[in-house]
């Protein structure tokens, strides 16, 4: 049976300026994983009658509804009256519900405040959902023709409510998690190139075969085809239009792996260890790679060196390279690299020094200029990009083209030619020396 999804996020505070509605984003998630589509969502405030008319509306544009929010105990929480205006019908407390919540602070060693009590309402004729993660049970009951889930605003509990109420009710449908989707990404190319060199491939399968999502420095490609035939010959189709910036293809939705993943994996099948030396980035790129479990493998640790005197003390930069050529440039960033894999006694190392502005550009070396290192047995490059965008933007940018770089030259992939951000002026990789790698050897 076809099934769209509809959703509503429930509470004032998802208007105001510092809550966001990140519950619509897992829902949305385990809603796709099923090939269930989501078609409309809104977000709306603690207001019985508002609330009730977007439940109404809800129910008009899709046959299944999630509500998320609204079910504590306290005064300001109205979805499940607003269901009850919904429906017509009456709520009802449910004495198995009510010591359930009792039971469940007798646990933790406490009373069940009266408030709580509200809670153990239901609505007559609907099915309690059990939340094993809070105090707030979720239902299920139908109203013009749609199914309504109402589910917590918890985060943690409406996840626990997914993957025990919703999951379970849409598999029963035959709405199983199918592989029907092969997942791609792809490193430091703009959406707008990848668009065009996928122009052929979305003619032919169009929006719903072909789907790019676009965020810095990162493209994000989900294939649909009927078989797994359709979407091989597609995935094909992509590597043949973009090549090696294609860093991870998985079957799936949602499973597919990060840039720090990859470049974590290829050194640790490689049995090789990592250091960093960060100036613009803080920190940025060993941050994203300690997030990979098991990265203590591989990754040594780093330096932010974002003084002057910091990498000439710590990374032992000749102060002459820095008055030279400027702290921003190819024989700083090399020198940084260098240092770092000597100074963490590692085969790898990447280093990073750019301007990310707002302030601190020339007209030799704008904001946004950034100047990459890397260093590897018997490997010692520099480049540089000109990103753009504001600080955060180009900080993130960097540090996804330096885990580019480094899972390039891990693999043995050719360096990253095309990309509209190589206008700057790069210095020619010279040769490695024996001296300029510092005893770096094979
Ligand atoms: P409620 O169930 O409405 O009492 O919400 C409980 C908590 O969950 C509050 O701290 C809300 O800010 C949070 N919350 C509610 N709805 C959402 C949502 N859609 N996304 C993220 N957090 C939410
Ligand atoms: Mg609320």
């Amino acid at each position: 049976m076809a099934l769209n999804a509809a959703v509503v996020a429930v509470g004032t505070e998802l208007l105001g300026e510092d809550r966001l509605d990140t519950n619509s984003l897992r829902i949305a998630t385990v809603l796709r994983s099923c090939g269930v589509p989501l078609v409309f969502k809104s977000v709306v405030g603690d207001d019985e009658t508002r609330l009730t008319r977007a439940l109404q509306q809800a129910s008009e544009e899709a046959d299944l509804v999630i509500v998320t929010g609204g079910l504590g105990p306290t005064q300001d929480d109205r979805t499940r009256n607003a269901a009850q205006r919904l429906t017509g019908g009456t709520l009802e407390q449910d004495q198995g519900v009510l010591d359930w919540i009792r039971a469940m602070y007798e646990r933790r060693g406490a009373q069940m405040p009266a408030t709580n009590a509200r809670q153990a309402e239901v609505l007559a004729g609907s099915t309690v959902l059990q939340n094993d993660r809070g105090t707030a049970p979720g239902l299920r009951f139908e109203h013009n023709g749609a199914t309504f889930f109402l589910l917590p605003g918890v985060p943690m509990e409406a996840d626990g409510l997914l993957e025990t109420a919703l999951r379970p009710w849409l598999i029963a449908r035959g709405l199983e998690p199918l592989a029907v989707e092969t997942e791609l990404r792809v490193a430091c190319l703009p959406e707008s190139l990848v668009e065009e060199k996928l122009a052929s491939l979305y003619a032919a399968h169009g929006g719903d075969g072909v789907a790019i999502l676009a965020k810095p420095g990162e493209v994000l490609i989900r294939l649909r085809g009927s078989d797994a035939q359709e979407r091989s010959d597609m995935v094909k189709a992509v590597e043949a239009a973009l090549g090696e910036a294609v860093f991870t293809v998985v079957e799936g939705a949602g499973q597919s792996e990060s840039l720090e993943q990859v470049a974590v994996k290829a050194l640790r099948d490689r049995h090789a260890s990592l250091a960093t030396a960060e100036s613009c980035t803080g920190g940025l790129i060993g941050s994203r790679l300690t997030t990979v479990a098991g990265s203590s493998s591989v990754y040594a640790g780093g330096a932010v060196a974002y003084a002057n005197q910091v990498k000439i003390n710590i990374l032992g930069v000749d102060a002459a390279l820095i008055e030279r050529y400027g702290a921003v440039s190819g024989p700083v960033a090399e020198a940084m690299a260098v240092g770092a894999a000597q100074r963490f006694a590692t085969q790898w190392s990447i280093s990073v020094t750019g301007v990310a502005g707002p302030g601190g550009g020339s007209e030799e070396k704008p904001v946004g200029t950034v100047w990459f290192g890397l260093a590897g047995p018997g490997v010692l490059r520099s480049r540089c990009l000109l990103f753009p965008g504001d600080r955060e933007r180009v900080r993130w940018q960097a540090s996804q083209y330096a885990l580019d770089m480094l899972r390039r030259e891990v693999l043995e992939l050719d360096a990253l030619e095309e990309s509209p951000w190589m206008t700057v002026t790069r210095q020619q990789p010279p040769e490695p020396s024996e001296e300029r790698l510092g005893g770096l050897s094979r």
